[in-house]
């Protein structure tokens, strides 16, 4: 703890830095307001050593924290048609995505990568909510694809770590269309009998919340996390109500049963790794029992239907795997 902690918060107020952003070696906490040395909050992934409170982690960052030794390969993800629409608000929307790359050194939003969790291949793909609020946009569908391929290509888990404010407005529908294509991605990777986890992190809403942010096998999130699909003012005034205490918040939504665990930062890669290897040996077990199962009943049934394969033999000889998406 730092000997600012120490300081009564009177004495702290008066000698607060007007602007906290400017300074590098201090950083101000968001959740109790404490001014923290910034190498301690470095060496906690981000996370305040008073209150617990979750700040933002770089993505290089978290991928750092979940692979073994640090170190992943980067997955190198298609390049969509830039801007269009030639979209123009206060900027154009070609300017603001330079800015955007120069600002991240990223090409877009997010970014895919492969390498082990405690000796297990895992893919796993992050939002940078730095670039352009973390918004799907096409190049967001292609990197989910494209990270979804790969996980079946070497049978590995695909873990996302969302971060958004949703749909890419610039790009108009070209970006809610991207949410059909990220629950195909996900699709891809259930048929393939692969465990699909998502790691809800500060902030995850809009359309991201609505496709495949929501999809995973597992939902996990970060302390104090918001999620949503729309903000809780627009939900106020359209409903009337005041919101509880505490809504769209990770704690709240796993009390509501939408979120399957919150999960601190510290026991982020145990978690999953636990996680991935429980899902992995039910789905061989599964899988085991599978020939025997089908055999018995049509031999025409699909023969990737993970879940159990007795039950709706009718639907499932009809339907393409596609349509299974929303169980
Ligand atoms: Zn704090």
């Amino acid at each position: 703890m730092s000997w600012l902690s120490n300081i009564p918060p009177g004495i702290k107020n008066i000698f607060k830095p007007k602007d906290d952003s400017s300074d590098t070696l201090w950083s101000k906490c968001p959740g109790c307001g404490e001014m923290i040395f910034q190498r301690d909050l470095d060496a906690a992934h981000q996370v305040c050593p008073s209150c617990d409170h979750h700040l933002a982690l770089a993505p290089s960052e978290r991928l750092a924290l979940l692979y073994d030794d640090g170190a992943y390969e980067e997955i190198e993800l298609p390049d969509p048609v830039t801007d269009p629409l030639k979209f123009r608000d206060e900027k154009k929307y070609a300017d603001r995505l330079k800015e955007n790359r120069r600002k991240t050194g990223q090409q877009d939003a997010m970014r895919a990568a492969y390498g082990t969790v405690d000796g297990v291949g895992v893919v796993a793909a992050i939002q940078n909510f730095k670039f352009m609020g973390g918004s799907m946009g096409m190049a967001l569908g292609e990197a989910m694809l494209k990270a979804a391929e790969v996980a079946v290509e070497k049978r590995a888990p695909l873990v996302v770590f969302a971060a958004s404010g949703g749909a890419r407005m610039q790009e108009g529908i070209l970006s809610l269309m991207q949410m059909p294509r990220t629950t195909i991605a996900v699709q891809m990777v259930k048929e393939a009998g692969l465990p699909y986890i998502v790691f809800l992190t500060n902030p995850t809403t809009g359309g991201v919340t609505a496709s495949y942010a929501m999809l995973g096998d597992v939902n996990l999130a970060e302390p104090g996390a918001l999620i949503g699909f729309a903000g809780p003012r627009v939900i106020e005034q359209t409903i009337r109500e005041k919101l509880p205490e505490g809504f769209q918040r990770a704690e709240f939504l796993l009390e509501k049963g939408m979120v399957d665990m919150v999960v601190s930062r510290a026991d982020m890669k145990s978690t999953l790794s636990k996680l991935i290897r429980l899902l992995i040996k039910e789905r061989r077990q599964a899988a085991a029992a599978l020939p025997a199962a089908a055999d018995t009943h049509k031999p025409e049934a699909a023969p990737n239907a993970n879940k159990k394969p007795a039950a709706k033999t009718k639907d499932a000889k009809k339907a393409p795997p596609l349509d299974k998406a929303a169980e």
